[in-house]
């Protein structure tokens, strides 16, 4: 990235951090890794119970291994099979732990939290249950406003989401939502945060590099 680039990208993140924290979330920019890490790992201080959501993104930093080398008891429903009660009992644990950490599919620079669930523990973890949550974002899922954060769910999140659960949905072969009925669909909820849920801590973690979809 060049320094015009870096100077563009600045003022996209700066942006988007100003307004989430007008609208009340916690929100920070972070433009290396180790600077990201420090910040979770002192606020899961005191947290003895890590729920993760099923986010590419908090796999990729490394943050599970992390939480589970502090001492932390966490609950990754990746660890069971689909469909098992060990993991249907995990995604439960999820809504009260004592942190859930998430990314999402899209953060707007009008300071919004926009989702798309299939079985809606991740965004109801992230609004009521869980005493604070860390939302991680890339670079890559940072747009514009509302319209431009549901467009990249359909044209590029969903579908690759899709693709990665080797779902037979329409959307694998067409690389865009098409609003299918497929009883396999992923898409069944849709979440905007639009301001701080009242009794949440809510923090959003913006790096300035590509992760997840
Ligand atoms: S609604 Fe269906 S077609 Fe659209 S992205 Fe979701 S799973 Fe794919």
């Amino acid at each position: 990235m060049d320094s015009f680039q870096e100077q563009h990208l600045n003022i996209i993140i700066e942006t988007a951090v100003q307004e989430l924290r007008k609208h009340r979330f916690d929100a920070h920019a972070f433009s290396d890794r180790d600077a990201l890490l420090k910040f979770i790992m002192d606020h899961a201080t005191g947290a003895e119970t890590v729920g993760v959501a099923g986010t590419h993104t908090v796999r990729a930093l490394g943050i599970v291994s992390m939480m589970e080398t502090a001492g932390k008891t966490i609950f990754d429903h990746w660890r069971f099979k689909p469909g098992d009660p060990e993991e249907l009992a995990c995604r439960r644990k999820q809504l009260t732990c004592d942190l859930f950490i998430t990314s999402a599919n899209a953060i707007t620079m009008t300071g919004e939290i926009v989702n798309k669930d299939g079985c809606g523990n991740r965004i109801n973890s992230m609004t009521f249950g869980p005493k604070k949550v860390i939302v991680v974002v890339g670079k890559n899922k940072v747009v514009s406003d509302l319209d431009a954060a549901l467009t990249r769910i359909e044209e590029f999140a969903a579908p690759i989401r899709a693709t990665s659960l080797n779902r037979k949905t329409p959307c694998v072969k067409t690389a865009q939502c098409m609003d299918c009925d497929s009883p396999e669909r992923i898409c069944n909820i849709t979440s905007i945060i639009h301001r701080k849920p009242m009794m949440t801590d809510l923090k959003v973690a913006i790096i300035s590099e590509d992760l997840g979809y």
